[in-house]
């Protein structure tokens, strides 16, 4: 039905309400378009501290009537009759289709809770050129866990080799922990345009943290 923009627009995110308005997921604004689209979703949108929910027919003239009062953060997708402004927040109205984020421990989150920083030397590096580290190493005990594992550059990692960070004198930069919210959440969040998703986590990000 609709044919997605050139833009990045369908590449942002969603957060999922379920129907007692508790945050259950971030999903693709495809997808979340989907749901709205075939009546599985509504969405859920803010304006002055005030929230309104709207089914598709309705956003999509609350949609038109907007589009000529943009604003920069805002995303949206273009059908051949009509704009469609993505929205931030959706809410389910059934039963939950989209199960609750697990926390994983792997790599890719591993990576994000770091920042992609080395956690010896600081340096920032793309995930190909990133690798983990066992704090205290595996030969001595060390556990693969959120708390003895750490992202470090190749450099360092060599570097230190079999030993510890007392032992080779390398200090890290922060200590390990299991991180209290989904460390890709996180990441969105420090971004203005999902600023809005704070009102639905409450304390320390509700739904997408550690499990
Ligand atoms: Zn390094």
């Amino acid at each position: 039905m609709i044919s997605a923009d050139p833009s990045i627009a369908l590449g942002s995110s969603v957060l999922v309400l379920n129907r007692h308005y508790a945050a259950v997921h971030v999903i693709a604004a495809r997808r979340a378009i989907s749901l709205l689209y075939r009546d599985y979703a509504e969405v859920i949108h803010i304006e002055d501290g005030q929230y309104a929910n709207y089914d598709f027919e309705s956003w999509r003239i609350l949609s038109e009537l907007r589009q000529f009062d943009k604003q920069h953060d805002d995303d949206w997708i273009r059908s051949v009759h009509f704009e469609l402004q993505i929205p931030r927040v959706i809410r389910l109205m059934t039963f939950d289709r989209v199960p609750r984020t697990a926390l994983r421990f792997n790599r890719r989150n591993l990576f994000a809770r770091d920042g992609h920083c080395c956690q010896y030397c600081g340096r920032t590096l793309p995930s190909h050129q990133m690798s983990l580290d066992h704090v205290i190493p595996r030969s001595r005990g060390g556990e693969t866990s959120w708390e003895n594992i750490v992202c470090s550059c190749v450099a360092c990692n060599t570097k230190k080799g079999g030993r510890t960070p007392q032992e080779a004198r390398m200090k890290l930069i922060s200590q390990p922990k299991r991180p209290q919210q989904h460390p890709l959440l996180a990441a969105k969040l420090r971004q203005e345009k999902y600023a809005v998703w704070k009102s639905f986590l409450g304390n320390g990000g509700g739904m997408l943290d550690a499990r």
